[in-house]
């Protein structure tokens, strides 16, 4: 891990430390969900370590316990959320063809509809 904790010019850092607002809907020790502010689907949460990651790309095995805390957090929020029977789509972005725009891990937690395959 060479990347700092935070940047401090972070969206998603700025979140995390309250400079900025967001719809929390659950968290914990190492890990917020909030609402998306562009939902894509009934069910659109992010779900965001509380440490500065710029991508899935960057992580390495030491990083093992922090994902394993946002998958955990991702099925959380589908749990609350009633997706467990109906199903649900997480989705990680990474780099500009995938479409991330910003620069700090998250997981889309998308549900409340039928997704389509394969993703545009
Ligand atoms: P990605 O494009 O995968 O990097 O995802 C970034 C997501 O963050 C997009 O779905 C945006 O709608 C969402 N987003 C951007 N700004 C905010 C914000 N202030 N609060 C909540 N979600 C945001
Ligand atoms: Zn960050």
């Amino acid at each position: 891990m060479t990347e700092p904790e935070r940047d401090p010019h972070c969206l998603f850092c700025r979140i995390i430390a309250g400079e900025l607002p967001a719809l929390k809907i659950l968290e914990t020790a190492s890990a917020i969900a909030i609402a998306d502010i562009n939902p894509q689907a009934p069910t659109h949460v992010l779900v965001i370590p509380r440490r500065h990651i710029s991508g899935i790309a960057v992580v390495t095995p030491e990083d093992a316990a922090t994902l394993a805390g946002i998958f955990d957090l991702a099925n959380q929020v589908a749990s609350a959320r009633g997706l467990d029977q109906s199903g649900y789509r997480l989705v990680i972005n990474q780099g500009p063809d995938a479409g991330q725009s910003v620069p700090h891990l998250h997981i889309h937690v998308l549900g409340g509809r039928p997704l389509q395959w394969p993703p545009g």
